[in-house]
């Protein structure tokens, strides 16, 4: 089957290497026509814009940082939109705004085309190694042509309902990992302050109680002064920013969300965002 993959990103290469093992005949786009080099190589076919992607593909896979770029990609000149005709499946795995994925799938819809909203979680070593969890909504024929798709990226696959609900899981997902990410950099700062050793804190505490994926993952490249992106600061606030706009509708104080949000922002706004997440920890004056 022909499939197509804009955004060659941190997460997206290794997503379409994958695609390309498992044997689809795929066709690629990004912004930095660079980033394509190794999947050419591995027999991946360049395209000059996300049209003639869509022109190319049965199945057209977006991942792309955020709701703009996501409807530039679709919807702008030479856009996704323009490649499409009827029976194509447009699948965003990139994290967006779940009111704006609804909107563009009832634009697709207008060409008898589907979307489904397909975000993603396990950061850059799950997509390394093919075992992402991916939260999907949209139409639930769709979602099963595109199955083999999923089960060639990921490993833990759930179909949670209509357009926007992947969007939206995704985004609780996000707020568990953004506490965890504070309640992680606070505690090994914490053991730094007062003058542990805090290899050996991390030695004992990732076993018990207080484990996490965080601390098992990030936390140790914290202690080798590693803030490489695996997923950038500038992301997560990102996603944090759609989650305070979904709380908004509620009426309701959700305290850990704004305090995250709040504090991923200040990273930013200290030059930190294209740090990884681990790199939270730099917003505490650290010995
Ligand atoms: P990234 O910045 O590394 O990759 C984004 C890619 O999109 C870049 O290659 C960029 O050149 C390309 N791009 C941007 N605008 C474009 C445009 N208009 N046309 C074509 N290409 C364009 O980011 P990433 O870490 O790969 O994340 C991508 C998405 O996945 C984001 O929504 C992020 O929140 C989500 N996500 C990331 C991770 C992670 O661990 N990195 C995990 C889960 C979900």
């Amino acid at each position: 089957m022909n499939v197509g993959f804009i955004g060659l990103g941190i997460m997206g290469q290794p997503m379409s290497r994958h695609l390309l093992q498992a044997g689809f005949s795929l066709t690629v786009y990004n912004r930095t026509a660079s980033k394509a080099q190794a999947l050419i190589e591995m027999g991946a076919k360049l395209a000059n814009s996300p049209a003639a992607v869509a022109a190319a593909s049965k199945i057209i896979i977006t991942m792309l940082p955020d709701t703009p770029e996501v409807e530039a990609v679709l919807f702008g000149e030479n856009g996704v939109y323009e490649g499409l005709s009827a029976g194509k499946i447009v699948v965003d795995m990139s994290t967006i705004s779940p009111e704006a994925t609804a909107q563009f799938a009832a634009r697709l819809r207008e060409k008898q085309c589907e979307l489904l909203d397909a975000p993603v979680s396990g950061g850059e070593n799950g997509a390394m190694a093919g075992t992402l969890t991916i939260m999907v909504g949209g139409d639930e024929q769709a979602f099963q042509k595109c199955l083999p798709l999923f089960q060639a990226m990921g490993r833990n696959i759930v179909h949670l309902g209509a357009n926007g609900n992947g969007q939206r899981t995704k985004l609780v997902n996000q707020v568990i990992c953004a506490l965890n990410i504070l309640a992680m950099s606070e505690g090994l700062h914490l053991a730094e302050r007062i003058g542990l050793d805090a290899e050996k804190v991390l030695q004992v505490v990732s076993s018990g109680a207080a484990g996490s994926w965080m601390l098992s993952n990030l936390a140790p490249r914290i202690l080798q002064n590693d803030f490489q992106p695996g997923f950038m600061i500038k992301l997560q606030q990102k996603d944090l920013r759609l989650a305070m706009e979904l709380i908004k509708t509620l009426g309701e104080d959700f305290p850990g969300t704004a305090l995250t949000y709040s504090l991923f922002t200040k990273a930013v706004e200290a030059g930190l965002g294209e740090q990884g997440t681990q790199g939270l920890i730099n917003i505490f004056k650290r010995a």
